[in-house]
């Protein structure tokens, strides 16, 4: 049996006929950068995602980046976010001179925990960055309530979120990456709509943040060769936008076949003691960018038993970014955040796409019945 943690080729081969013909439109046209595609795609996600304004970019790391670049901040401005996350996330603030103040996530849901921001905020937080991590949505209701009090921007990072339903108290929803000021989305191809090479967008409904970022996407050009301010090169190509449009309408099935596995998942793996399950909250749905169990005995252990049975298994993250060589300048230390230093020993992401079969699943998750017996 050919398991793989994701199944690209799989799920191109379904679509493959669609795929196939928007990138040789693109071809045919030849405006690979820029044109219609790339709106038309734009207008789509916008559609999709309920929300005022989509502007594409070259990756999730440079939504990131633009994002902070379009608040107008200054050097030394804080910016709180979590130690357990992809690297991203972090490297944008260093690069802008920006101070990154970290504070740890929950044990069940990986998110940042709202409770410990409060007392982190100073004169200098001008931001909040939630990361929606593996596919479910931070607790963005505190969050917003924390951000309405002090003034802050909240730049929601739903690089792992895309189709996530936020679900309010009153029972209201709103997509993920719609509820805070910006929010960053990659389309890395193994991320929940991915692209055959790299691409990212951002959200937003405020119509200025909107212009201006669209600017600093672009040279921070206002018109044509005139540069109001210094901006970058990021820019999704339009053979990315055609296979991403293709891909879109097929993105609530395929986030449906996720759910699906997890919930095989579940029903297979719950009650194994030694062994702790995703924790799903009562106010978003997850869209299982990744299925992370926590083993908090011999999780190694486990990943290579199930490596020996051709079950290929991956540990986000093995080290969390304040014990990172790169950011030992910010001057945290071990214990800091005990949360996320504990999960970074115990985690482990199971195979998730939307190819698995039954079969596949059933051997995989009786491979880890059997380690545990
Ligand atoms: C993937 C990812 C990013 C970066 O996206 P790229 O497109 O790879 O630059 C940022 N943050 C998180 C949480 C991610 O998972």
């Amino acid at each position: 049996m050919n398991i793989q943690m994701v199944d690209l080729y799989g799920q191109y081969q379904k679509i493959k006929d669609e795929i196939d013909l928007a990138m040789q439109e693109v071809i045919r046209t030849s405006v690979f950068v820029k044109g219609g595609k790339v709106n038309e795609f734009e207008e789509n996600l916008k559609e999709y995602l309920d929300v005022n304004h989509v502007i594409s970019c070259g990756n999730g790391t440079d939504a990131l980046q633009i994002a902070m670049m379009a608040l107008d901040l200054e050097e030394g401005d804080e910016i709180i976010t979590t130690p357990f996350t992809f690297v991203a996330t972090l490297e944008v603030l260093a690069l802008l001179k920006l101070k990154p103040v970290l504070v740890d996530v929950d044990i069940n849901t990986f998110n940042i925990r709202p409770e410990l921001v409060n007392n982190r905020i100073n004169h200098k937080t001008k931001a909040l960055v939630p990361v929606h991590l593996f596919g479910q949505c931070a607790d963005m209701e505190s969050l917003s309530h924390i951000s309405r009090e002090n003034n802050l921007f909240i730049i929601e990072d739903a690089c792992q979120a895309l189709g996530t339903e936020y679900i309010f108290k009153n029972g209201l929803t709103a997509k993920a990456g719609t509820i805070g000021d910006i929010a960053c989305n990659s389309f890395f191809p193994t991320k929940n709509l991915g692209a055959f090479g790299d691409g990212g967008a951002l959200y937003t409904n405020n119509d200025d943040l909107a212009s201006n970022m669209r600017s600093i996407a672009n040279h921070g050009m206002s018109k044509r060769y005139y540069y109001q301010q210094i901006g970058m090169n990021s820019r999704l190509d339009a053979i990315q936008a055609a296979i991403l449009d293709v891909k879109l309408k097929y993105l609530d099935q395929f986030i449906a076949a996720r759910q699906a596995a997890a919930t095989v998942y579940d029903q297979a793996l719950s009650g194994i003691p030694g062994l702790i399950i995703p924790v799903r909250v009562s106010y978003s749905s997850h869209t299982f960018h990744q299925y992370t169990i926590q083993v908090p005995e011999k999780r190694d252990k486990l990943q290579s038993f199930l490596a020996n049975k051709g079950i290929p298994s991956m540990i986000y993250y093995p080290r969390p970014l304040h014990l990172q060589e790169a950011y030992q300048y910010l001057g945290y230390r071990k214990g800091d955040f005990p949360v996320s230093e504990e999960l970074s020993e115990q985690v482990l992401s199971l195979p998730m796409h939307t190819e698995l079969t039954e079969e596949q699943l059933e051997y995989i998750t009786s491979s880890i019945r059997e380690f545990f017996s």
